[in-house]
Protein backbone atom coordinates (compact mmCIF):
# COMPACT_ATOMS: atom_id res chain seq x y z
CA UNK A 1 0.00 0.00 0.00
CA UNK A 2 1.18 3.28 -1.10
CA UNK A 3 1.09 6.00 1.59
CA UNK A 4 1.74 9.43 1.07
CA UNK A 5 3.28 10.95 4.15
CA UNK A 6 5.94 13.35 4.33
CA UNK A 7 8.85 13.58 6.92
CA UNK A 8 9.66 16.94 8.32
CA UNK A 9 12.55 17.91 6.02
CA UNK A 10 14.93 19.16 8.79
CA UNK A 11 18.42 20.17 7.30
CA UNK A 12 21.32 18.55 8.97
CA UNK A 13 20.01 15.28 9.44
CA UNK A 14 22.39 12.44 9.59
CA UNK A 15 21.76 9.47 6.98
CA UNK A 16 21.89 6.29 9.59
CA UNK A 17 22.45 3.50 8.38
CA UNK A 18 19.40 1.19 9.09
CA UNK A 19 19.89 -0.75 12.09
CA UNK A 20 23.58 -0.24 11.60
CA UNK A 21 25.53 -0.39 15.41
CA UNK A 22 26.28 3.08 16.14
CA UNK A 23 25.78 4.72 19.83
CA UNK A 24 22.70 6.29 19.20
CA UNK A 25 21.09 2.96 18.09
CA UNK A 26 22.54 1.23 21.55
CA UNK A 27 20.90 3.81 22.94
CA UNK A 28 17.77 3.53 22.02
CA UNK A 29 17.70 -0.62 22.74
CA UNK A 30 18.81 0.09 25.73
CA UNK A 31 15.61 2.37 26.22
CA UNK A 32 13.12 -0.56 25.49
CA UNK A 33 10.30 1.49 24.03
CA UNK A 34 6.50 0.42 24.16
CA UNK A 35 4.84 0.31 20.64
CA UNK A 36 2.72 3.83 20.59
CA UNK A 37 -0.45 2.66 19.30
CA UNK A 38 -2.81 0.13 20.65
CA UNK A 39 -3.87 -3.27 19.45
CA UNK A 40 -0.68 -3.18 17.08
CA UNK A 41 1.64 -5.36 17.35
CA UNK A 42 5.62 -4.09 16.40
CA UNK A 43 6.26 -7.52 14.33
CA UNK A 44 2.99 -6.62 12.06
CA UNK A 45 4.89 -2.95 11.25
CA UNK A 46 6.84 -2.38 8.37
CA UNK A 47 10.06 -0.83 8.16
CA UNK A 48 9.52 1.97 5.89
CA UNK A 49 12.54 4.01 7.77
CA UNK A 50 14.67 3.82 4.36
CA UNK A 51 11.31 4.86 2.13
CA UNK A 52 12.06 7.73 -0.28
CA UNK A 53 9.52 10.19 0.23
CA UNK A 54 8.93 13.40 -2.18
CA UNK A 55 12.26 15.00 -1.41
CA UNK A 56 14.13 13.23 1.04
CA UNK A 57 14.46 9.57 3.05
CA UNK A 58 11.40 8.58 5.30
CA UNK A 59 13.54 8.22 8.18
CA UNK A 60 10.47 7.35 10.21
CA UNK A 61 7.60 4.55 10.75
CA UNK A 62 4.46 4.65 9.22
CA UNK A 63 2.31 2.73 11.41
CA UNK A 64 -0.72 1.66 10.37
CA UNK A 65 -4.18 2.08 12.11
CA UNK A 66 -7.78 2.79 12.27
CA UNK A 67 -8.40 6.36 12.94
CA UNK A 68 -8.74 7.48 16.46
CA UNK A 69 -6.92 4.55 18.12
CA UNK A 70 -5.02 5.16 21.35
CA UNK A 71 -1.80 6.86 20.81
CA UNK A 72 0.85 6.43 23.91
CA UNK A 73 3.92 7.76 25.20
CA UNK A 74 6.92 5.15 23.98
CA UNK A 75 8.96 6.18 27.03
CA UNK A 76 8.85 8.86 30.00
CA UNK A 77 10.26 12.17 29.63
CA UNK A 78 9.07 15.59 29.16
CA UNK A 79 6.44 16.54 26.11
CA UNK A 80 8.87 19.94 25.29
CA UNK A 81 6.85 20.39 21.89
CA UNK A 82 2.88 20.36 20.15
CA UNK A 83 3.41 21.96 16.99
CA UNK A 84 1.01 22.08 14.23
CA UNK A 85 3.07 21.77 11.29
CA UNK A 86 1.75 21.64 7.35
CA UNK A 87 3.28 18.21 6.52
CA UNK A 88 2.83 16.93 9.90
CA UNK A 89 -0.41 18.26 11.19
CA UNK A 90 -0.78 17.97 14.89
CA UNK A 91 2.62 16.61 16.49
CA UNK A 92 3.89 16.15 19.55
CA UNK A 93 7.99 15.79 20.28
CA UNK A 94 9.17 14.24 23.60
CA UNK A 95 12.62 13.70 25.08
CA UNK A 96 13.81 10.85 27.00
CA UNK A 97 14.78 11.18 30.58
CA UNK A 98 18.60 12.01 29.83
CA UNK A 99 17.17 14.63 27.32
CA UNK A 100 19.42 12.49 24.43
CA UNK A 101 16.68 11.49 22.39
CA UNK A 102 13.71 12.98 21.21
CA UNK A 103 10.34 11.14 19.86
CA UNK A 104 8.45 12.11 17.14
CA UNK A 105 4.34 11.60 16.93
CA UNK A 106 2.65 13.42 13.72
CA UNK A 107 -1.03 13.07 11.86
CA UNK A 108 -2.54 12.68 15.15
CA UNK A 109 -6.40 13.35 14.75
CA UNK A 110 -6.74 14.92 17.94
CA UNK A 111 -4.45 15.22 21.04
CA UNK A 112 -5.65 13.90 24.46
CA UNK A 113 -7.50 16.07 26.87
CA UNK A 114 -5.48 18.38 28.65
CA UNK A 115 -1.91 17.73 27.69
CA UNK A 116 0.21 20.58 27.51
CA UNK A 117 3.85 21.31 26.52
CA UNK A 118 6.67 20.90 29.40
CA UNK A 119 4.39 17.93 30.77
CA UNK A 120 6.15 15.08 32.34
CA UNK A 121 5.24 12.43 30.64
CA UNK A 122 5.15 8.09 31.91
CA UNK A 123 5.61 5.29 29.39
CA UNK A 124 2.00 4.42 28.33
CA UNK A 125 0.45 8.12 28.68
CA UNK A 126 -2.17 8.94 26.35
CA UNK A 127 -0.80 11.70 24.53
CA UNK A 128 -3.39 11.29 21.40
CA UNK A 129 -5.09 9.65 18.11
CA UNK A 130 -4.30 8.18 15.08
CA UNK A 131 -5.49 10.42 12.21
CA UNK A 132 -4.70 12.10 8.84
CA UNK A 133 -3.76 15.61 10.05
CA UNK A 134 -0.97 17.35 7.65
CA UNK A 135 -0.24 15.50 4.57
CA UNK A 136 -1.38 11.99 5.30
CA UNK A 137 -3.53 10.71 2.73
CA UNK A 138 -7.44 10.61 4.19
CA UNK A 139 -7.86 7.30 3.85
CA UNK A 140 -5.29 5.89 5.43
CA UNK A 141 -4.49 6.74 9.01
CA UNK A 142 -1.50 6.04 10.61
CA UNK A 143 0.83 7.32 13.01
CA UNK A 144 4.01 8.80 11.44
CA UNK A 145 6.94 8.04 14.25
CA UNK A 146 10.66 9.14 14.36
CA UNK A 147 13.42 8.84 16.96
CA UNK A 148 16.14 11.40 16.79
CA UNK A 149 19.48 11.57 18.76
CA UNK A 150 19.72 15.08 19.91
CA UNK A 151 22.83 17.22 19.51
CA UNK A 152 24.17 18.94 22.24
CA UNK A 153 21.85 21.75 21.63
CA UNK A 154 19.36 20.24 22.72
CA UNK A 155 16.94 21.55 20.07
CA UNK A 156 13.60 19.39 19.47
CA UNK A 157 13.51 19.59 16.10
CA UNK A 158 17.18 18.71 15.00
CA UNK A 159 18.99 15.69 15.44
CA UNK A 160 19.85 12.05 14.03
CA UNK A 161 17.44 9.94 12.84
CA UNK A 162 17.27 6.44 14.16
CA UNK A 163 15.24 3.47 13.06
CA UNK A 164 12.75 3.09 15.65
CA UNK A 165 12.06 -0.35 13.98
CA UNK A 166 15.69 -1.77 15.51
CA UNK A 167 14.92 -0.48 18.77
CA UNK A 168 12.05 -3.28 18.67
CA UNK A 169 13.81 -5.72 16.85
CA UNK A 170 16.72 -5.89 19.30
CA UNK A 171 13.97 -5.99 22.09
CA UNK A 172 12.45 -8.76 21.20
ZN1 LIG B 1 5.57 8.74 7.55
Amino acid sequence: MAVACAWLAVPGWAMADACAESPGLSLLAARALQFPVDGIQPRAVRDTFDEGRPGHRHEALDIMAPRGTPVRAVDDGKLVKLFDSKPGGLTVYQFDPASQLAYYYAHLDRYAEGLREGAQLRRGDLIGYVGTTGNAAPDAPHLHFAVFLLGPEKQWWKGEALNPYCAWRAAR
